[in-house]
Protein backbone atom coordinates (compact mmCIF):
# COMPACT_ATOMS: atom_id res chain seq x y z
CA UNK A 1 0.00 0.00 0.00
CA UNK A 2 1.38 3.73 -0.59
CA UNK A 3 0.11 6.71 -0.24
CA UNK A 4 -2.13 8.13 -3.37
CA UNK A 5 -0.07 11.35 -3.41
CA UNK A 6 3.67 12.40 -1.53
CA UNK A 7 2.69 13.32 1.82
CA UNK A 8 3.40 16.56 3.28
CA UNK A 9 6.42 17.93 4.77
CA UNK A 10 6.68 17.12 8.50
CA UNK A 11 6.76 20.64 9.91
CA UNK A 12 9.75 21.07 12.55
CA UNK A 13 11.20 23.51 14.01
CA UNK A 14 15.55 23.73 14.72
CA UNK A 15 17.13 23.17 17.90
CA UNK A 16 19.48 25.87 19.17
CA UNK A 17 23.35 24.97 18.15
CA UNK A 18 22.11 21.32 16.58
CA UNK A 19 21.23 20.01 13.29
CA UNK A 20 18.63 18.32 14.59
CA UNK A 21 14.78 19.53 14.01
CA UNK A 22 12.14 18.95 16.52
CA UNK A 23 8.92 17.74 14.51
CA UNK A 24 5.67 19.60 15.17
CA UNK A 25 2.62 17.75 15.87
CA UNK A 26 -0.30 20.35 17.22
CA UNK A 27 -0.03 23.92 18.03
CA UNK A 28 -1.92 24.59 20.88
CA UNK A 29 -2.71 28.59 21.12
CA UNK A 30 -3.94 30.05 24.71
CA UNK A 31 -5.80 33.08 24.64
CA UNK A 32 -6.23 36.22 27.09
CA UNK A 33 -3.32 34.58 29.67
CA UNK A 34 -1.77 38.17 30.50
CA UNK A 35 -4.79 40.45 32.46
CA UNK A 36 -3.98 43.87 30.73
CA UNK A 37 -3.85 42.02 27.12
CA UNK A 38 -7.44 40.62 28.34
CA UNK A 39 -8.75 43.94 29.38
CA UNK A 40 -7.68 46.07 25.82
CA UNK A 41 -9.49 43.42 24.45
CA UNK A 42 -12.56 44.26 25.83
CA UNK A 43 -12.71 41.42 28.58
CA UNK A 44 -12.83 41.11 32.55
CA UNK A 45 -9.64 38.71 33.11
CA UNK A 46 -11.62 38.25 36.70
CA UNK A 47 -14.91 36.64 35.11
CA UNK A 48 -12.88 34.83 32.31
CA UNK A 49 -10.72 32.36 32.32
CA UNK A 50 -8.10 31.76 29.86
CA UNK A 51 -8.68 29.35 27.04
CA UNK A 52 -7.33 27.34 24.05
CA UNK A 53 -7.66 27.47 20.14
CA UNK A 54 -5.53 25.91 17.63
CA UNK A 55 -3.34 27.17 15.02
CA UNK A 56 -2.01 24.14 12.17
CA UNK A 57 1.35 23.00 12.58
CA UNK A 58 1.94 23.94 9.07
CA UNK A 59 1.31 27.43 9.71
CA UNK A 60 4.55 27.57 11.42
CA UNK A 61 6.98 30.11 9.39
CA UNK A 62 10.58 30.00 10.39
CA UNK A 63 13.83 32.09 8.91
CA UNK A 64 11.32 33.91 6.22
CA UNK A 65 9.60 36.99 5.82
CA UNK A 66 6.16 37.21 6.84
CA UNK A 67 3.50 37.24 3.56
CA UNK A 68 1.07 40.02 4.63
CA UNK A 69 -2.02 37.65 4.46
CA UNK A 70 -4.66 38.11 2.11
CA UNK A 71 -9.08 39.25 2.89
CA UNK A 72 -7.85 41.00 5.76
CA UNK A 73 -7.02 45.00 6.49
CA UNK A 74 -5.79 44.66 10.24
CA UNK A 75 -3.77 41.91 11.11
CA UNK A 76 -2.04 42.09 14.40
CA UNK A 77 1.26 40.81 16.11
CA UNK A 78 0.87 38.86 19.33
CA UNK A 79 4.35 38.04 20.60
CA UNK A 80 4.59 34.94 22.69
CA UNK A 81 6.93 32.27 24.67
CA UNK A 82 6.54 28.85 23.23
CA UNK A 83 6.62 25.59 25.14
CA UNK A 84 7.55 22.33 23.39
CA UNK A 85 6.59 19.09 24.63
CA UNK A 86 9.47 16.23 24.77
CA UNK A 87 6.59 13.76 25.79
CA UNK A 88 2.74 13.67 26.89
CA UNK A 89 -0.42 11.77 28.34
CA UNK A 90 -3.40 12.49 29.77
CA UNK A 91 -4.26 13.91 32.74
CA UNK A 92 -1.18 15.03 33.80
CA UNK A 93 -0.78 16.46 37.24
CA UNK A 94 0.70 20.26 37.78
CA UNK A 95 3.72 18.94 39.53
CA UNK A 96 4.34 16.40 37.03
CA UNK A 97 3.68 18.69 34.00
CA UNK A 98 7.31 20.19 33.25
CA UNK A 99 8.86 17.06 33.38
CA UNK A 100 7.42 17.15 29.60
CA UNK A 101 8.92 19.77 28.48
CA UNK A 102 11.45 19.93 26.09
CA UNK A 103 12.08 23.43 25.66
CA UNK A 104 11.44 26.86 25.09
CA UNK A 105 11.36 29.26 21.96
CA UNK A 106 9.62 32.89 21.29
CA UNK A 107 6.44 32.95 18.43
CA UNK A 108 4.55 35.64 16.88
CA UNK A 109 0.53 34.48 17.01
CA UNK A 110 0.17 36.90 14.12
CA UNK A 111 -4.01 37.31 13.69
CA UNK A 112 -6.12 38.71 11.42
CA UNK A 113 -8.30 40.63 13.50
CA UNK A 114 -11.06 42.12 11.63
CA UNK A 115 -11.92 38.28 10.71
CA UNK A 116 -11.49 37.72 14.43
CA UNK A 117 -13.83 40.09 15.38
CA UNK A 118 -16.59 39.02 13.19
CA UNK A 119 -16.21 35.50 14.35
CA UNK A 120 -16.71 35.98 18.08
CA UNK A 121 -19.76 38.74 17.19
CA UNK A 122 -21.39 35.78 15.20
CA UNK A 123 -20.01 33.02 17.68
CA UNK A 124 -18.20 31.30 14.95
CA UNK A 125 -14.74 29.62 15.23
CA UNK A 126 -11.59 31.58 15.04
CA UNK A 127 -9.40 29.80 12.66
CA UNK A 128 -10.26 32.46 10.22
CA UNK A 129 -8.24 34.99 12.32
CA UNK A 130 -5.98 32.93 13.30
CA UNK A 131 -5.18 29.35 11.69
CA UNK A 132 -3.87 30.83 8.11
CA UNK A 133 -0.63 30.57 6.30
CA UNK A 134 2.68 31.87 7.78
CA UNK A 135 0.70 32.52 10.98
CA UNK A 136 3.02 31.63 13.31
CA UNK A 137 6.87 33.26 12.98
CA UNK A 138 8.70 30.77 15.25
CA UNK A 139 12.48 31.04 16.53
CA UNK A 140 14.64 27.52 17.20
CA UNK A 141 14.01 26.33 20.30
CA UNK A 142 15.99 25.80 23.30
CA UNK A 143 16.27 22.84 25.40
CA UNK A 144 15.57 23.22 28.75
CA UNK A 145 18.77 22.05 30.07
CA UNK A 146 19.61 25.65 28.64
CA UNK A 147 16.88 27.59 29.88
CA UNK A 148 15.57 26.20 32.91
CA UNK A 149 12.13 26.88 33.41
CA UNK A 150 11.35 30.33 32.70
CA UNK A 151 8.51 31.74 35.05
CA UNK A 152 9.55 35.15 35.13
CA UNK A 153 11.59 37.37 32.90
CA UNK A 154 11.43 40.14 30.18
CA UNK A 155 8.93 39.41 27.24
CA UNK A 156 8.84 42.37 24.63
CA UNK A 157 8.13 43.41 21.38
CA UNK A 158 9.55 46.32 19.36
CA UNK A 159 8.08 47.34 16.02
CA UNK A 160 10.31 49.40 13.43
CA UNK A 161 13.08 49.81 16.63
CA UNK A 162 9.76 51.29 18.85
CA UNK A 163 8.74 49.10 21.88
CA UNK A 164 4.93 48.21 21.73
CA UNK A 165 4.93 45.00 24.12
CA UNK A 166 6.61 45.15 27.28
CA UNK A 167 5.78 42.52 29.77
CA UNK A 168 7.35 39.89 32.48
CA UNK A 169 6.52 35.73 32.10
CA UNK A 170 5.19 36.24 35.63
CA UNK A 171 2.31 37.98 34.71
CA UNK A 172 0.56 35.41 33.50
CA UNK A 173 -2.85 34.14 34.75
CA UNK A 174 -2.38 29.92 33.84
CA UNK A 175 1.54 29.12 34.63
CA UNK A 176 3.07 26.84 32.28
CA UNK A 177 2.23 23.74 34.64
CA UNK A 178 -1.17 24.72 34.93
CA UNK A 179 -1.38 25.05 31.25
CA UNK A 180 0.22 21.54 30.12
CA UNK A 181 -1.94 19.92 33.07
CA UNK A 182 -5.47 21.63 32.14
CA UNK A 183 -4.85 20.64 28.26
CA UNK A 184 -3.48 17.39 29.07
CA UNK A 185 -7.43 16.93 30.23
CA UNK A 186 -9.00 17.65 27.17
CA UNK A 187 -6.71 16.17 24.69
CA UNK A 188 -3.69 13.52 24.48
CA UNK A 189 -0.89 15.44 24.55
CA UNK A 190 2.15 13.73 22.29
CA UNK A 191 5.54 14.01 21.91
CA UNK A 192 5.75 17.43 19.49
CA UNK A 193 3.35 19.49 20.65
CA UNK A 194 3.87 23.20 20.91
CA UNK A 195 2.05 25.48 23.42
CA UNK A 196 1.77 29.11 22.51
CA UNK A 197 1.73 30.76 26.01
CA UNK A 198 -0.13 34.05 25.35
CA UNK A 199 0.78 37.71 25.15
CA UNK A 200 1.17 40.56 26.89
CA UNK A 201 -0.83 44.05 26.52
CA UNK A 202 0.09 46.37 23.65
CA UNK A 203 -0.97 44.16 20.62
CA UNK A 204 -1.48 46.38 17.34
CA UNK A 205 -1.76 46.23 13.37
CA UNK A 206 1.15 45.88 11.35
CA UNK A 207 2.20 46.66 7.51
CA UNK A 208 4.09 46.01 5.02
CA UNK A 209 7.56 46.74 5.30
CA UNK A 210 7.19 46.62 9.37
CA UNK A 211 10.14 44.85 11.12
CA UNK A 212 9.24 43.31 14.12
CA UNK A 213 11.99 42.65 16.48
CA UNK A 214 10.94 40.32 19.80
CA UNK A 215 12.53 39.33 22.75
CA UNK A 216 12.20 36.56 25.38
CA UNK A 217 15.18 37.39 28.04
CA UNK A 218 16.85 34.22 28.68
CA UNK A 219 15.03 32.06 25.70
CA UNK A 220 15.58 33.91 22.62
CA UNK A 221 14.67 36.33 20.20
CA UNK A 222 12.78 36.61 16.65
CA UNK A 223 13.04 38.89 13.76
CA UNK A 224 10.52 38.87 10.94
CA UNK A 225 10.25 41.47 8.35
CA UNK A 226 6.18 41.97 7.24
CA UNK A 227 6.27 41.85 3.28
MN1 LIG B 1 -2.17 34.90 21.11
Amino acid sequence: MGFVFDPPAQPALPVRGTNDLFPVHRVYCVGRNYAEHAIEMGHDPDKEPPFFFQKNPDNLLVGMDFPYPPASSDVHFEFEMVVALKSGGTNISVDDALSHVFGYGVALDMTRRDLQGEAKKMGRPWEVGKAFECSAPCSELVPASQTGHPAEGAIWLEVDGERRQDGNLNQMIWKIPEMISYLSGLFTLVPGDIIMTGTPAGVGPVQKGNKLHGEVVGVGTLDVTVV
